[in-house]
């Protein structure tokens, strides 16, 4: 019965085929969320140190399959690459946080930041796709940001890279910004971030840790002042993602680090609840 049971295992290998059935049935249910109106965007806000002002806010996409649980982006984002479905999944989402942030913008100068994967860069038609969204919702190219990974800047072949910049420089003529995601994180190098089109840094949580008197929070501080010093030298915003204490906001604060974003000023929440926030501040 031992070996019998031994055999099983090598046979069907449980385990595996449990996850490449679920991984099946995610990808299937991608194909019709859109359709199937399960896909959400919640904010979170940007802060400004210097006044706790909300300056801006990032989209994040949140998907609920109809009778089930949600499911995390990182999950679903992934396999939304692979497929190729984080193309029309990505342009419904830049569309809703243009509809969303256009009274934010209007009212309080809010600016939305939208996720944009490699994928999506690499479609010729990406920049009508952010045009089109700009257009249908009324909201002017400055109150827009793409966020994109420094893997998903690099990562492309040389030529494949210059129509990228090309793409991203025709969005900047319209106001539109671009901030580098998870900076720090990824391997492009200092001379690679001079030739980019881009305007913020999104200090990676990996770094924003800097409170505490351990040796890894002594890193991190040395870490994120470096980037710091990097963007006041190249004319880049930064911002430090993922703060979780007052003790990390205090010690960024100190750093002259003047935005951040993370659990301890706001999680991120539905359209209807910024709204909400915006128009009684004490409460984000
Ligand atoms: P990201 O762009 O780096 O987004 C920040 C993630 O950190 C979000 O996770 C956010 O909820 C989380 N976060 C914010 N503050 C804190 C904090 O203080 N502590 C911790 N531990 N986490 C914090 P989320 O919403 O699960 O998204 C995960 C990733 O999925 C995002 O990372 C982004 O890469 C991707 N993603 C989300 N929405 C979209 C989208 O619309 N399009 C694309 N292409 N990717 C998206
Ligand atoms: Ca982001
Ligand atoms: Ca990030
Ligand atoms: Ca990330």
């Amino acid at each position: 019965a031992k070996s019998g049971g031994k055999n099983r295992v090598a046979l069907y290998h449980p385990q595996l085929r449990a996850n490449q059935l679920d991984l099946t049935r995610i990808a299937t249910g991608l194909r019709h969320a859109t359709q199937r109106q399960e896909f959400t965007l919640n904010y979170q806000p940007v802060i400004d140190l210097t006044n706790d002002a909300v300056i801006g806010v990032e989209a994040l996409l949140r998907w609920t399959p109809s009778g089930g649980a949600p499911v995390s982006p990182a999950d679903f984002i992934p396999l939304a690459e692979e497929t190729g479905l984080i193309v029309p999944i990505g342009a419904w989402v830049l569309h809703q946080a243009c509809v969303d942030a256009r009274a934010w913008h209007e009212r309080y100068g809010v600016g939305v930041a939208v996720n944009v994967s490699g994928r999506q860069l690499r479609e010729p038609d990406f920049p009508e796709t952010v045009l089109d969204a700009l257009r249908r919702s009324g909201l002017p190219g400055s109150g827009l940001i793409l966020e994109i990974t420094e893997t998903a800047l690099v990562a492309a072949g040389a030529a494949e890279t210059t129509s990228v910049i090309e793409r991203l420089e025709r969005l900047r003529q319209h106001g539109i910004r671009i901030a580098v995601d998870d900076f720090g994180t990824g391997y492009s190098s200092l001379s690679y971030l001079r030739q980019l089109p881009v305007d913020i840094l999104k200090i990676d949580r990996a770094f924003t840790a800097v409170a505490g008197d351990t040796e890894q929070s002594a890193e991190n501080a040395a870490f994120t002042r470096a980037i710091l010093q990097l963007g006041h030298t190249l004319d880049l915003h930064t911002v430090a993602e993922g703060v979780e204490t007052a003790e990390q906001a205090g010690a960024l604060r100190q750093m002259d680090c003047r935005l951040a974003q993370g659990y301890h000023f706001a999680r991120p929440m539905p359209a209807a609840d910024l709204t909400r926030a915006l128009a009684s501040p004490a409460s984000v």
